[in-house]
């Protein structure tokens, strides 16, 4: 697309509070010129971010809340979560918080913009604090929070999903980090009703339809066929098993090897320690390899978790979800023990994060 000097001039009086009419008078460009320029923009998909376009909030509703049955954590600290996700959000205040606690931090406590850049187009409401070598930039060399008293929500309620299924909220660990398959005694919520929680926590939403194998459903009607799922033993026999039922299109090992290169390149930008990139070079790295040993436990708790949340339903395709699972289970398999340390000491953690911070197998 070629820009004209006029075009240029009526770019440059969108500063966000004018309509047509502001833009025609402050750049002295005819309205209909005005008006012609933002329909092709608005045709090329160029024009986004007005206040209507922002995901609503999404409040609990005062429904019962439900935990994983049985479930409990603990945090190590280990801080692989604050590296293993591709954005970390701070609203204005906890911003402000952040840099109140760490202020020489990139001397953010001058200057907001240092560390923190709006998530999206120019709306400074919700923030994204700056990534060092891909990790949030206040977690410190011995992979602590410099400003644990002072994080922002989303920190504080991970790694729990909160998923509205119509009859109840459940919520459920996103199994991304390692510590999430450590024994621990962390409940994941003491609440028990939708009121209890609060108000600025992100609760995720069925969607209303669902393809389940030939069929599309109600939510309510895949969620009882995910439920009555079995998903022990066997893990990963189980649920190609189901989704073969489903005749779900099946799990094609050289497509999914395809998009972890994909995904690879688009983050060879970053540096060797990004977590990210050297989680993405495991899968890879286990795409090509024989079935290593398996950590039953770890898959049969992975696949209940994310089936508890929903998860299989999430993508409007209960079969496309089992083979979502189905991959991330197998790669898993995959990564050789001796690379099972650190923030790899659970290999479908790792396959989770990548889920989640990538979208891949998700
Ligand atoms: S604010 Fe702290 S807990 Fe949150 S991602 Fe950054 S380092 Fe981790």
């Amino acid at each position: 697309m070629a820009l004209g000097e006029r075009e240029w001039r009526a770019l440059a009086a969108m500063d966000g509070t004018r309509d047509l009419e502001g833009v025609a008078r402050a750049s002295g460009i005819a309205r209909d010129h005005v008006a012609a320029f933002v329909a092709e923009l608005s045709r090329l998909g160029l024009l986004a971010g007005t206040p209507d376009a922002d995901p609503p909030a999404s409040p609990a509703r005062d429904l019962p809340v439900r935990a994983l049955p049985g479930y409990r954590f603990r945090c190590t600290g280990a801080g692989g979560c604050c590296g293993l996700v591709d954005t970390v959000l701070f609203t204005p205040l906890e911003a402000a918080r952040a840099r109140a606690a760490a202020p020489e931090l990139l001397d953010a406590g001058d200057d907001e913009a240092r560390a923190f850049l709006p998530a999206r187009g120019l709306d400074r409401r919700l923030l994204a604090v700056a990534l060092r070598d891909g990790a949030c930039v206040y977690l410190d060399g011995d992979r602590r929070c410099r400003v644990y008293a002072a994080r922002p929500h989303g920190c504080r309620t991970f790694p729990r999903r909160h998923v509205d299924v119509g009859h109840e909220i459940r919520v459920a660990p996103r199994i991304a980090c390692a510590c999430e398959l450590e024994p621990g005694d962390a409940l994941l919520t003491s609440a028990t009703r939708g009121a209890e929680l609060p108000a600025a926590l992100w609760v995720e939403r069925l969607p209303a339809e669902v393809r389940l194998g030939a069929r599309v459903v109600c939510a309510t009607d895949a969620l009882a066929f995910t439920d009555a799922l079995e998903l022990d033993g066997d893990v990963l026999a189980r649920v190609r098993a189901h989704a073969d039922a489903l005749g779900a299109p099946p799990h094609d090992p050289a497509a999914a090897r395809r998009a972890i290169e994909h995904a690879l390149a688009e983050h060879a930008f970053r540096g060797p320690a990004d977590l990210v990139r050297r989680a993405l070079a495991l899968a890879r790295a286990a795409a090509d390899a024989e079935p290593q040993d398996v950590l039953h436990a770890d898959e049969a708790l992975a696949a209940r978790a994310h089936a508890f949340a929903g998860g299989l339903l999430l993508g409007g395709d209960v079969g496309a979800g089992l083979r979502a699972l189905e991959a991330r289970l197998a790669l898993a398999r995959r990564i050789p023990p001796q690379a099972r340390v650190g923030f790899a000491a659970h290999p479908i953690a790792v396959l989770g994060a990548l889920a989640q911070a990538t979208g891949l197998f998700a």
